[in-house]
């Protein structure tokens, strides 16, 4: 579902420019190949790939299971209006590549501090007027590494003895940033990821990714199933047939690595998948639903958090960019059980919540809703990575190329010191890195 014919057929005809590329002798390789380089995957990090390979004059194609590029960046305007599915902030702007890209492109993008912005606390429903923020202050701290030395132990471990304030704010932090239970999340890897401003797109985030991939050689459609790495360069087989090629990078999730649905032989060495044992995704989750221009007296830009239970906390976007939209968020294992439910429930679910924070008006203005289920996609298997408790090294060993030609490179990968983890900013920085090294041989 990509926006525009125009951008489908620019990707499609450089398609078919680069299979026409005649076979070539990869030097690395020392074979006969279709390309120098595959790239599996055309999210941020494989956009990022295919840019700075296309500036070398390498030989590359990108390979894309879907039918759109963008991954888990993607702005959905199925509703008439349109939302960021995935991504929607470009974190710490002051060195993330989108936002020079971005201006590149033309693509307008706003310091999110200048949006106007509000927020509302209820417990079950019922407004809390004053919300305690101790828990989330002594969160802060505990998680600071210009503080102290953040240990590999679980976020919930590391505020252990801080008293159930703290405990309950570092298990609603987890889940609704890093879309988790805290008591699986690493508070070394969360503490070691780079903050800073915040901007958006008021276009989409997703539409910012397209217009990126523009010119690219993206085969749309086309699903890996196997990599073969072990004679000279690699042999990548897909639902489209094979191609060989002197290097392959591949940007797809650590869900879709870890759920085995590549098959690589021979079996990647034991650091690799020690790495992969030590990730797992998160399942942030977004429902919008749509309204026929009602507001129920709430500002464009309020978010109105509810929480709903020990584990179930929503947080309910209202009107972004003075859409009729509200998008609700929502992160852990009760994420995990509503997407299970399927679009309809899905969306009745969070119809029925948002009603019991603006009233039964809620349900004569609803006109549609929208699931982004990413921890059932079957090209993501979750939301985002983090690393588990004891295993802060993870990320370092997926990323160790293997065998010089298999390069993994994605969001899990992201940034120095992996600093760019989660995000859409360090996808590119880790993409653009693994092209470099292949540049440079
Ligand atoms: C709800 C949500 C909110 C988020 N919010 C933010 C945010 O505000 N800011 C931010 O920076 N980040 C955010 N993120 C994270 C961000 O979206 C990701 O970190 C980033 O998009 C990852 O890019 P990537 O290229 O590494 O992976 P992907 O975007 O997942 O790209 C990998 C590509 O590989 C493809 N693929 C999978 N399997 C195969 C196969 N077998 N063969 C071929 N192709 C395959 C996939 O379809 C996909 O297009 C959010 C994510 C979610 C889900």
């Amino acid at each position: 579902m990509i926006g525009l014919p125009t951008r489908r057929f620019l990707l499609q005809s450089g398609a078919a420019l680069a299979l026409a590329a005649p076979r070539g002798v990869n030097a690395q390789a020392g074979a006969v190949v279709d390309f120098d380089v595959v790239i599996v995957g055309a999210g941020a990090a494989g956009i990022a790939a295919g840019r700075a390979l296309a500036r070398s004059g390498k030989s590359f194609v990108i390979l894309e299971a879907r039918d759109r590029v963008g991954g888990r960046v993607f702005t959905d305007a199925s509703l008439g209006e349109r939302f960021d599915a995935g991504a929607i902030y470009i974190h710490w702007a002051e060195k993330n590549p989108w936002r020079p890209l971005a201006e590149q492109l033309g693509v307008e993008i706003l310091d999110s501090d200048r949006l106007p912005g509000s927020f509302r606390l209820f417990q079950d429903g019922v407004t809390i007027q004053r919300a305690s923020r101790s828990g989330y202050a002594v969160v802060s701290e505990r998680f600071d590494p210009d503080l102290a030395p953040v240990p590999d132990i679980a976020m919930t471990a590391r505020v252990a003895a801080d008293g159930d304030e703290a405990l309950r704010a570092v298990s609603n932090l987890a889940r609704m940033a890093l879309g988790e239970e805290a008591e699986r999340v690493s508070s070394l890897d969360y503490a070691r990821l780079w903050s800073g401003d915040d901007f958006v797109a008021p276009e989409g985030y997703g539409s910012l990714v397209t217009r990126a991939a523009q010119g690219l050689p993206v085969r749309l459609s086309t699903q890996v199933r196997a990599i073969d790495w072990s004679q000279q360069g690699v042999i990548i087989d897909t639902d489209k047939g094979a191609l060989r090629a002197g290097a392959v990078i591949v940007t797809v999730p650590v869900g879709v690595l870890r759920a085995e649905r590549i098959r690589f032989t021979p079996r990647l060495p034991d650091d690799t998948l020690r790495g992969l044992d030590g990730l797992a995704m998160g399942a942030l989750t977004k429902i919008a639903l749509r309204f026929n221009g009602e507001r129920f007296g709430i500002p464009s830009g309020t978010d109105l958090w509810d929480i709903a239970g020990p584990r179930e906390t929503f947080d309910f976007e209202c009107w972004p960019f003075d859409r009729n939209l509200v998008v609700a968020m929502f992160g852990g294992d009760h994420a995990r059980d509503i997407v299970r439910m399927g679009e309809a429930a899905a969306v009745e679910l969070a119809l029925a919540r948002f009603s019991r924070l603006v009233g039964d008006g809620a349900r004569a203005a609803f006109l549609g809703g929208r699931l982004a289920g990413w921890s059932e996609d079957p090209f993501a298997l979750g939301s985002y990575s983090h690393a588990l408790p004891g295993h802060a090294d993870a990320r370092a060993m997926l990323a160790a190329p293997v065998g010089g030609r298999v390069f993994f490179a994605g969001e899990a990968t992201g940034g120095e010191s992996f600093g760019g983890a989660m995000t859409a900013g360090g996808a590119y920085l880790a993409g653009e890195a693994a092209a470099l090294r292949i540049i440079k041989g």
